[in-house]
């Protein structure tokens, strides 16, 4: 991996990488996993490819290289077991997954340290990702037996209309390297509390949560084919995300990744007329108002905006030559780490106002009026996440009606929870995940009309 890519990708704030290395990721981990997980069995490929720690640059582990043969054993394998995977009832579905989730809390530690190893977060953000990520195992647990169709009255009076749900079948889920577990559960959940099982591709960087997953499903007593991983290289990732694409066995795909990735999966997806979610790029917007409480909106920001870092380099330097100026940070750190940055004189032509930003960067951009911060805020062709600052309750309802954005934060920085529907519009893509809505991806409405029936 080069050193571009790895600045690109891995750089988070706060970060004595000294910090780190406090935990030592070694084979005493019970969780690590260095094959691919295929129908209930642990499966070597052709070659291998390395796992990095982005704090030292050191290999920390080789991973099976899945190719498309895999890749294809893994559809098969997860179509055969849809089959007996749906005629589950929900009930016993919900146990599994609720077992699932008391394991990664059993497992807590284990889980966070992989994650703190393969993709550079302190140990902190990872207990908080491996507590996000279990959440969605016990919401979807929940969510299993609640899956209601409708009975509708009917026109005629020799006829009875029901709407039965009914899981679409086998889903493909390809995921980021930036939340390398809960990116997982949220879409694996889902789909198996539906009925319908699942093959997935983890991020190149960050296989080891997904093969950490896979361990736990196992014990919790998924049974074999229901979730499958395959892990891949970077060179590899095309020729399988071809076959999760494409193959006439796939009934969805879901992804998690750049809006042009996404466009990409979704073309290829297309040609079998596959359904899809695709959770894609934001650039969230970030007001505070003149009658905001500016404590408030400087925890906000702290939470919302310096979390998980990258690809800021290229944008403060574009910034910078268009005149914008460094108020703090900007500099690269030890590793891949890189300084917060503060920006101030930004203007909307600068990439850092366009661009979805992973880094410890805050353009600032000042406005006069409330109909000025909203043009600026939707005027970008993605609209994931926004958030405002305000005490004033008329604007507060006209702001959050009229932002362009899938989620909203009002006088708060961070949302996500899996009561509440996470998902963009825009390019930033097609359905929700989590709350009520999320496990409808994975569902399909039959009509049945049930007729010629005498009064
Ligand atoms: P990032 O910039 O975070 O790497 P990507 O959208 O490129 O964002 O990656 C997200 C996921 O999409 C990763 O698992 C990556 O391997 C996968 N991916 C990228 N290109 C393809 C492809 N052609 N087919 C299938 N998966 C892909």
């Amino acid at each position: 991996m080069s050193a571009q890519r790895l600045l690109r990708t891995r750089c988070f704030p706060r970060l004595p990488a000294a910090m780190l290395r406090r935990y030592s990721l070694d084979a005493s981990n019970p969780l690590l996993r260095t094959q691919g997980y295929v129908n209930g069995r642990w499966l070597s490929a052709a070659s291998d490819f390395p796992v990095v720690d982005p704090a030292t640059g050191d290999e920390i582990a080789r991973v099976s290289n899945c190719g498309p043969a895999e890749a294809k054993q893994a559809v098969d394998a997860a179509y055969e077991a849809f089959h007996s995977w749906k005629r589950n009832s929900a009930k016993e579905r919900s146990v599994v997954l609720r077992k699932w989730f008391d394991l990664m809390m059993l497992y807590k530690e284990e889980l966070a340290q992989i994650i703190t190893y393969e993709c550079g977060k302190p140990m902190s953000e990872s207990l908080g990702e491996v507590a996000y990520s279990a959440s969605f195992l016990e919401w979807f647990s929940e969510e299993a037996r609640r899956v209601y169709g409708d009975f509708v009255p009917s026109p005629a009076k020799d006829r009875k209309i029901l709407l039965l749900k009914q899981p679409v079948g086998v889903a493909s889920i390809i995921t980021p390297w930036n939340f390398p577990s809960a990116m997982i559960s949220r879409k694996a959940a889902a789909a198996l509390a539906a009925g319908c099982t699942v093959v997935v591709k983890p991020a190149e960087d960050t296989p080891l949560s997904a093969l950490a997953l896979a361990e736990l499903a196992e014990k919790a007593g998924v049974p074999p084919g229901v979730f499958n991983v395959v892990p891949c290289s970077r060179e590899t990732t095309p020729a399988v995300g071809e076959v999760l694409c494409t193959d006439p066995l796939v009934a969805k795909i879901s992804f998690t990744g750049s809006t042009a990735t996404g466009k990409v999966l979704l073309k290829m997806a297309a040609d079998t007329v596959k359904k899809a979610s695709m959770e894609l790029g934001g650039h969230a917007p970030f007001i505070v108002f003149d009658s905001a409480d500016v404590d408030q909106a400087v925890s906000g920001a702290m939470a919302s905006k310096f979390r998980n870092c990258g690809q800021v380099v290229k944008q403060i330097a574009d910034a910078v030559s268009r005149g914008a100026t460094v108020l703090k940070g900007g500099k690269r750190l030890e590793g891949s780490f890189m300084e917060p940055t503060l920006l101030s004189d930004v203007t909307t032509e600068m990439i850092c106002t366009k661009e979805e930003t992973f880094g410890p960067l805050l353009p600032v951009i000042r406005f006069n009026t409330e109909e000025e911060a909203l043009a600026i805020a939707n005027a970008s062709n993605v609209g994931l996440a926004g958030y405002f600052f305000s005490q004033d309750v008329s604007q507060i309802w006209r702001v959050m009606e009229a932002l362009e954005v899938g989620m909203v934060g009002v006088n708060e920085g961070l949302l996500s929870t899996p009561e509440a529907a996470f998902g963009g519009v825009k390019q930033s893509g097609l359905g929700v995940e989590g709350s009520k809505y999320g496990i409808d991806e994975y569902l399909e409405v039959k009509y049945m009309c049930f007729g010629g029936l005498k009064p």
